[in-house]
């Protein structure tokens, strides 16, 4: 079970890790795409910082609704839509919930993907986030017997190895398919972030 002291901690750390890693994310971003990648997710998670410092904590719905508008309004490029939809997803499942037990928070993270498929029509291997955010997912759902913390660990695990393996592949969506073949041997930025925040959930429910 998660609460909504835990989902404003998972954000509240994400802000903090993207912080701490945006200078990695702007270099990956400037190998294949504008360089700009951390600046978006450091101001994004920053202004959502904010935004939650006075927020209730008794709907988790509400909680990730504020997140997702916030991230909306604030990142910018191709990601910012994409991180806002997969919160906004998310709030739908959630909505006037106090706590969220694993089926929902599965619930959740499915609905986020398929929102940020629905709207940037990335498949898997395309080297976007999609590709840290899927096997989580697939990870998440096949952790059985095990508990909820771990679960989510072995999501976030999923999400490294996801984001790793991006390297090899040709982009076929958003700025770095301009590149072609010349995106091969560069991590995918949007991925590796997104491997973050579900670090940083996996950190918040330990
Ligand atoms: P921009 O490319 O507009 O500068 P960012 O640098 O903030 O935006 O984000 C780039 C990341 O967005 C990419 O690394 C990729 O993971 C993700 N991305 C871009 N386009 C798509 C898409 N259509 N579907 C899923 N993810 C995408
Ligand atoms: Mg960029
Ligand atoms: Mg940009």
């Amino acid at each position: 079970i998660l609460n909504g002291d835990t989902v404003v901690q998972w954000i509240e750390r994400a802000a903090e890790v993207i912080g701490e890693n945006e200078k990695t994310l702007t270099e990956l971003d400037a190998a294949i795409g504008d360089s700009d990648h951390g600046a978006n997710m450091a101001r994004g998670f920053s202004a959502v910082r904010g935004k939650l410092a006075e927020h209730s904590r008794d709907d988790v719905g509400a909680i990730l609704k504020t997140v997702g508008m916030t991230l909306l309004s604030t990142v910018g490029g191709a990601s910012g839509p994409l991180y806002g939809t997969l919160f906004l997803e998310a709030a739908k499942v959630t909505a006037g919930k106090p706590e969220i037990d694993r089926a929902t928070i599965l619930q959740s993270l499915a609905a986020g993907l398929a929102g940020i498929q629905k709207r940037g029509k990335a498949e898997p291997l395309d080297k976007t986030l999609v590709d840290a955010l899927g096997p989580a997912i697939r990870a998440f759902e096949g952790a059985e017997g095990v508990s909820l913390a771990e679960a989510l660990s072995q999501a976030a695990e999923a999400a490294r190895q996801g984001a790793e393996a991006t390297i090899p592949l040709v982009a076929r969506k958003g700025r770095a398919s301009y590149l072609g073949e010349r995106s091969a041997g560069h991590q995918d930025p949007g991925a590796t972030s997104m491997w973050l925040l579900l670090q940083s959930l996996a950190e918040a429910a330990a």
